[in-house]
């Protein structure tokens, strides 16, 4: 099979490869599309370390091309959405029902082979049946979708409530229309105006970009009270944690789904003096099924998302082209 193959940090070549086979309670999966994310730049650089050659990719959708011999819940030739992390089950984490935060959890992409190649080898129980009628491009998005959906969730927003979404890239634009979906009004929060008319195109009711005045002023504006009820932070910038915190009112609550890779500082006075609540979201447990359901009714909407398109062969073009002011999620089609 034909593979894009990182054999050192910024070596990526498109070659043949062996085609995996799958074990006894694994699917072998042909990849139909797969977008490109800011952590396979991120191992394409250098910056994360793998094990080389790694085949990098891990959100996608694909048809199953053979299963093991154990494999029950999928057949042959059905139509899945790949949860590209599994977690060891045995450990007490997984045990207790927290498998998203598994210490022995393998990521696919990253620790295994992923989807940036024709045919791709995962666990039986990373394969999510996709909706009929629902095109292959628009599933594309939902592993950062079931992200999205877990924040939204941890945060236990409520019809009527007010919301606040720091960062406008594929998280944050995603996580507007899941909070649209539950009922909230939303306040999108951006570097820039550059993304403001998508951004309410897709739900938000308002806009603001740092640096246009004070965060707090615009919350207490759009929300009529002390700040909004939840903020969902998709940045994963050193300063997003801070924003999010001028934006909230006293006794709301803060979701952090974004992964700072620098070093943060939180004023933790004024998490205590109004008790706002902080709570981590880390990617997904059984998510997957809600994101697409969401994408299936209409109430997401993917597509807008997807601003590049590339054949595997020009794997090479779609990584430079995410670096793009303009790009937001970058397809490959192998
Ligand atoms: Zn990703
Ligand atoms: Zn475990």
């Amino acid at each position: 099979m034909k593979a894009a193959v990182l054999r050192a940090p910024r070596d990526l070549r498109v070659q043949s490869a062996v085609t995996p086979s799958a074990s006894a309670d694994g699917v072998l999966v042909r990849v139909r599309v797969a977008g490109l994310c800011g952590t396979d730049v991120r191992i394409w650089s250098g910056d994360r370390a793998v094990g080389y050659p790694r085949v990098m990719g891990h959100e996608f959708v694909g048809h199953v091309e053979a299963v093991g011999g154990d494999v029950t819940r999928v057949r042959v030739g059905d139509r899945v959405a790949v949860e590209p992390n599994y977690s060891c089950g045995v450990c007490p984490l997984c045990r207790e029902g927290n498998r998203n935060l598994c210490l022995s959890r393998t990521a696919v992409g990253i620790d295994v082979d992923g989807c940036f190649a024709e045919l791709v080898r995962v666990p039986e129980r990373c394969c999510w049946p996709a909706p009929a009628g629902v095109a292959d491009e628009d599933l594309m998005l939902t592993e950062p979708l079931a992200v999205v959906v877990r924040a939204v969730g941890r945060g236990g927003v409520r019809a009527g409530e007010t919301a606040a979404v720091v960062g406008v890239g594929t998280l944050g634009l995603l996580a507007i229309q899941v909070l649209r979906a539950r009922g909230a009004r939303v306040l999108a929060v951006g570097r820039s105006g550059r993304r403001f008319a998508l951004a309410r195109e897709l739900g938000a009711e308002a806009a603001h970009a740092l640096g246009d005045g004070p965060l707090e002023r615009a919350a207490q504006a759009f929300s009529g009270r002390e700040g909004v009820d939840c903020v969902v932070e998709t940045a994963g910038t050193p300063e997003a944690a801070a924003h999010a915190l001028d934006l909230v009112r006293p006794g709301g609550r803060v979701v952090l789904t974004g992964l700072p890779h620098a070093p943060t500082s939180v004023a933790f006075f004024s998490v205590v003096r109004r008790e706002v609540t902080i709570t981590g979201s880390m990617i997904y447990q059984d998510e997957f099924t809600e994101a697409m359901r969401l994408v299936a009714a209409g109430r997401v909407r993917t597509a807008p998302l997807i601003t590049h398109r590339f054949g595997l062969d020009a794997i090479g073009e779609a990584f430079a082209a995410h670096e793009e002011p303009a790009a937001i999620k970058v397809a490959v089609v192998p």
